[in-house]
């Protein structure tokens, strides 16, 4: 095997990580300052993320 080929990388850990999702992102909503989660792949917070939204309206959930 070769391994000058594959071994020719110098990084050292400080690669960009491709995994988690950007750090410091914040609620797309204008106005809205809460900061997402790093596993939140969404562009909301969880108050303005659309598919948040309870669907109950005209059921009764006992
Ligand atoms: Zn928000």
């Amino acid at each position: 095997m070769s391994e000058r080929s594959l071994g020719g990388h110098t990084l050292s850990g400080s690669e960009r990580p491709s995994k988690a999702f950007a750090k410091d992102r914040t609620c797309r909503e204008p106005g809205c300052t809460t900061k997402l989660s790093i596993y939140n792949n969404g562009k909301y917070c969880y108050q303005h993320e659309p598919m948040a939204v309870p669907r109950t309206r005209g059921k009764k959930i006992a």
